[in-house]
């Protein structure tokens, strides 16, 4: 909890920038010492966002392949013991006359792993939903290096069209490569020739209206993804730097057992949820976490997210 303070007290003397301690630094060694994330950093993605010239997306759909069940004690630093459903999922982002996915959705083998033992609810019809959806995608987006976002595309029976058209990042290739979450979706050096890698230092423009924006912390290769929708509304996919709403609103992080065991970067976490809270708050911005099963519910009943079909 003193820790959790003195951030909170960083945040609001408007002390961006949060450098590492040496032990941090060795936990998660791909972090820059240095992320700033501040007003600036919103008016240069928003720029970046008219770089790629052609139509706005128009709308997003998303679908939730499986659960896992938790309780709020786990995900959030002081929850309750009450049950808490993390959602699967994976997002499409629509243009006139194509989409763009945000994450890949996971065999039932990849899914069995974030059960610890139990059996969980998985819909395979869902993620054929997904993988069909990942077939008709002009590109492939995946937030992060772990199984439930991007074994889609390493283990799909698509494998090869599907590479083609992934887009991943050195850092996210790097964690597949030498340090994977699960050995089932270790890529070999040669596997990784098949794919799109790029590397960027802050942000990066993908498609019309769409720009990646570079979180080391939760993995390596985290990353948020920021849309603008023709209708100017804008969202930001923020992966699982909270893994639901109540960790930006805080912003309250993860408790320290759990990541431990994710062998995660909470200062750069903090961080990034701090500055996400001023989107949200200040500039009207959609944030959606990937796995914020009553938000992305509430997201649909207003509107502002569509069943994938
Ligand atoms: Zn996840």
């Amino acid at each position: 909890m003193y820790r959790h303070h003195i951030l909170k007290a960083a945040a609001s003397a408007a002390i961006w920038a949060l450098a590492l301690t040496s032990a941090q630094a060795q936990l998660n060694s791909s972090v820059s010492p240095l992320v700033t994330y501040n007003e600036d950093l919103l008016e240069r993605i928003r720029e970046t966002a008219k770089i790629i010239p052609g139509n706005s997306p128009v709308s997003i759909n998303f679908t939730k392949i499986a659960e896992s069940h938790r309780t709020y004690a786990a995900v959030i630093e002081g929850g309750s013991d009450e049950p808490f459903i993390s959602a699967r999922t994976a997002f499409q982002v629509l243009y006139p006359s194509a989409s763009v996915m945000i994450d890949t959705g996971m065999d039932e083998t990849v899914h069995s792993f974030y059960g610890f033992g139990r059996e969980e609810p998985f819909w395979p019809e869902k993620n054929e939903l997904v993988q069909q959806a990942l077939r008709g995608a002009s590109l492939i987006i995946v937030t992060h290096e772990h199984g439930d976002h991007i074994a889609g595309v390493l283990r799909s029976n698509y494998r090869d069209e599907l590479a083609l058209k992934t887009l991943l990042t050195k850092a996210q290739v790097e964690t597949l490569l030498t340090n994977p979450q699960l050995p089932e979706i270790g890529l070999a050096s040669g596997d990784s020739s098949h794919y799109l890698i790029v590397d960027y230092d802050r942000y990066l423009p993908v498609a019309p209206g769409m720009v990646l924006v570079k979180s080391p912390g939760h993995t390596p290769g985290h990353q948020m993804v920021y849309t603008r929708l023709a209708n100017n509304e804008e969202y930001l996919f923020i992966g699982d730097i909270g893994w639901l709403l109540e960790n930006v609103a805080g912003p309250t992080l993860r408790p320290e057992a759990t990541s431990e065991r994710i062998g995660e970067n909470r200062q750069a976490i903090m961080a990034q949820l701090i500055w996400i809270k001023q989107l949200m708050d200040h500039h009207g911005i959609i944030i959606v976490p990937s796995h914020d099963n009553d938000l992305l519910n509430r997201y649909r009943e207003q509107g502002l997210l569509g069943d994938l079909e």
